[in-house]
C-alpha cells in the first residue's frame, strides 16, 4: 500500500520552516500532500490561489509532493485521499502541547487509522512562523531569507 502522507497548514505565506519539513519527509513517504486549510473565521494575509501558488513552485522539484486545498476536518480530508499520515513539523515546546492535543483529537474521533508523524525542525530554523514572517513583510524587512523564492510580497505578487 502506498504510504500517503497530508502536510497540513495555512502556509500564510509557505517558510523555509516548512520547506525543511516538507524536504526531510521526500524520501520518507511515497507521496505527500501539502493541504492548505481554508478556515473561515481566520484572516488570511495571502489569498488561497496566492498561497498555493507559491507552494506549488516551491516543490516543484520534488516528484512525489502535490498541493490541494481543503475545508473541513484534516481527517476526512485524510480519509478522502487514501492518507494514512498527518505531517507535522515541532519547533518547540508550545508546538508540542498544541499538536499533542489536535493528535489525540484526530484518534478520538476517527475510526480511520491515522497516525501523526512529527519532524523536529533543523536548526536554525525554529524561530520561523508565518506569522513573524508576515510582520516582517508588512514593515518592510528583509523576508526574502524567510521564504522560499517563489512567496513575493505586495505589488509582486505575480
Ligand atoms: P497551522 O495554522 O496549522 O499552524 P502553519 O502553516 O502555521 O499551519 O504550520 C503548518 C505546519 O508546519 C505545523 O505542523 C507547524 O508546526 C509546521 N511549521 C511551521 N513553521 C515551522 C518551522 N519553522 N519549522 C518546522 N515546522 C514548522
Amino acid at each position: 500500500m502506498e504510504r500517503i502522507a497530508v502536510f497540513p497548514g495555512s502556509f500564510d505565506p509557505i517558510t523555509i520552516g516548512h520547506m525543511d519539513i516538507i524536504q526531510r519527509a521526500v524520501p520518507l513517504f511515497d507521496k505527500i500532500i501539502v493541504a492548505i486549510g481554508t478556515n473561515s473565521a481566520k484572516k488570511y494575509m495571502f489569498s488561497l490561489e496566492q498561497r498555493q501558488k507559491f507552494i506549488e513552485k516551491a516543490v516543484e522539484r520534488f516528484e512525489n509532493v502535490t498541493v490541494q486545498t481543503y475545508d473541513g476536518l484534516t481527517i476526512d480530508f485524510c480519509l478522502n485521499n487514501d492518507a494514512r499520515y498527518i505531517l507535522r513539523g515541532l519547533r518547540n515546546p508550545a508546538d508540542f502541547e498544541f499538536e499533542k492535543a489536535i493528535a489525540h483529537t484526530n484518534r478520538a474521533i476517527s475510526n480511520y487509522d491515522v497516525e501523526t508523524v512529527f519532524l523536529l525542525t533543523s536548526s536554525g530554523k525554529a524561530y520561523i512562523s508565518s506569522s513573524i514572517v508576515r510582520d516582517v513583510m508588512i514593515n518592510g524587512g528583509e523576508y526574502k531569507k524567510l521564504v522560499p523564492s517563489s512567496v513575493k510580497y505586495k505589488c509582486e505578487t505575480k
